[in-house]
C-alpha cells in the first residue's frame, strides 16, 4: 500500500537519459519503478530501492543486450548440436548428402501440399 500512496511522487533525480525531465514514481504490473517526467518523449525507466530515509536509489539498469547475446549463443550451440545429431543420423542411415535428402523431403512435401 505504501507504494501506491507514493505513486506520482516526483523525485529530485534528473533523468539520466534526457537530462531534462525528473524521475517520477510510477506503478507497473511488476511493482513500482521510476520513469521520466518527459514521457512519452523520453522513455527512461528504472527500478529503484529506497534508502532508510526514503530517498530513491536507482538500481543499476539491467543489460538486456548481454542477456540477448547469451540467449543467441545458447541457441546457436543448440542448433550446432542439432545439426551434428542429424548429420550422424543421416550418416547412420547411409545418406551421404544430407542437404540433398532434406531438399527431396521439402520437394515431396511441396508436391503433397500442391496435390491436396
Ligand atoms: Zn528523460
Amino acid at each position: 500500500m505504501e507504494n501506491v500512496k507514493r505513486a506520482g511522487e516526483q523525485t529530485e533525480i534528473v533523468c539520466p537519459k534526457c537530462g531534462e525531465g525528473h524521475l517520477i514514481v510510477r506503478i507497473g504490473k511488476a511493482g513500482s519503478f521510476v520513469g521520466c517526467s518527459k514521457f512519452p518523449t523520453c522513455t527512461f525507466t528504472s527500478n529503484f530501492t529506497r534508502a532508510e530515509d526514503g530517498a530513491i536509489v536507482l538500481q543499476a539498469a539491467e543489460e538486456p543486450t548481454l542477456l540477448d547475446e547469451k540467449m543467441s549463443a545458447m541457441w546457436q550451440n543448440r542448433y550446432a548440436v542439432l545439426v551434428g545429431v542429424l548429420a550422424c543420423l543421416f550418416h547412420a542411415l547411409g545418406i551421404q548428402n544430407a542437404s540433398t535428402f532434406i531438399g527431396q523431403l521439402q520437394n515431396s512435401h511441396a508436391h503433397y501440399a500442391a496435390e491436396n
